[in-house]
């Protein structure tokens, strides 16, 4: 039996990085520019600890200028809305990131609302959703840009194929299926209340998978030969006993991978597939808000 090819997100980010960080060092000689990325945490929730860990780092390593802000958990809406304005002003920073969740008392809405569309590399704010409906220029979410780019790289021609999305959030859904339909795919977007979805998804040249449900997309839902990105991530305890006391997780997809890559034509891992994209697609997004806001691009 064939097996897919297994798209390797790690490798594709890690040559991803390497160019935003040969761009970044462009724009310093050419223009005496650093882009400067923001991440503000509030409150301890421990992976959000690790994503904004990294995304520091990250942006360290491609040669750009980080501030981390972390806050306390009881940090008022008012406090965390000054913040924002603040970094909206501060001409060192062009992308501005609130990891959420945010705590229960913090409206996301109305964080989301305060960023400058100028500086939201999350791509979250109304101004850069309508933009990428309208087909202008936006800045875009990070993971669906990382679907898309693992997609056409895997992909000879996007134009005309039938591409499911599960799952329709502000962050993930909705925005990768904006990108599908502008490269010219035909697209539906399902969700809880889809009928039939295996049947749907067997409609599929392309399967882009977003809900946060361990391995529901079985392989008897794949057309053979599909090409499945899989986002979603559930945390379960790490299988070694003494790990999982220490507290360590293992990660699982939406798609149950091991009899899926028995009929896809290609398939994201997880971990390793789209999650390495996200972080080096907040990179390329804060040079790109970085170009934008000096005039260059
Ligand atoms: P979300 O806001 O919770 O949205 C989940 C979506 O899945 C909703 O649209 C929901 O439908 C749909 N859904 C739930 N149960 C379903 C079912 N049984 N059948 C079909 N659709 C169903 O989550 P999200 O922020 O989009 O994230 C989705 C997943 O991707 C999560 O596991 C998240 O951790 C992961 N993620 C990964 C990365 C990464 O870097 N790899 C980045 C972002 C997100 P309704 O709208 O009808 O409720």
């Amino acid at each position: 039996m064939t097996q897919a090819t297994i798209i390797d997100g790690k490798a594709f980010a890690a040559d991803l990085r390497a160019k935003v960080a040969q761009e970044v060092a462009a724009l310093k000689a050419e223009h005496g520019i650093t882009p400067g990325l923001a991440v503000v945490l509030v409150g301890e929730d421990p992976a959000s600890q690790v994503y904004v860990r990294s995304k520091g780092q990250q942006t360290q390593e491609a040669g750009m200028y980080s501030e981390t802000h972390r806050l306390p958990a009881e940090t008022t809406q008012d406090d965390l809305l000054a913040l924002v304005a603040k970094l909206n002003a501060d001409p060192k920073i062009h992308g501005v990131l609130v990891q959420f969740p945010v705590p229960p008392h913090i409206s996301q809405a109305d964080v989301v609302a305060a960023l400058s569309p100028d500086k939201d590399v999350d791509g979250l704010t109304v101004t850069n959703a309508g933009r990428l409906a309208s087909g202008l220029p936006a800045l875009t979410p990070c993971t669906p840009l990382g679907c898309m780019l693992l997609l056409k790289d895997v992909v000879d021609d996007l134009k005309g194929k039938n591409a499911v999305v599960i799952g329709r959030s502000n962050l993930m859904g909705k925005p990768m299926a904006q990108l599908l339909l502008a490269a010219d795919c035909t697209v539906t977007i399902a969700h809880s209340r889809s009928q039939d979805l295996p049947g749907i998804v067997r409609q599929a040249d392309i399967v882009v998978a977003a809900v946060g449900r361990a391995e529901m997309v079985k392989a008897d839902w794949i057309k053979p030969g599909a090409v499945v990105i899989d986002v979603g991530i559930t945390r379960f305890p790490a299988r070694d006993p003494e790990a999982a006391a220490a507290g360590k997780t293992r990660l699982v997809g939406d798609v149950a991978f091991d009899e899926a890559k028995a009929v896809a034509g290609a398939i994201t891992p997880v971990p390793g597939g789209v999650g390495p994209m996200t972080i080096a697609c907040l990179l390329a997004n804060t040079l790109t808000a970085a170009k934008r806001l000096s005039g260059i691009a």
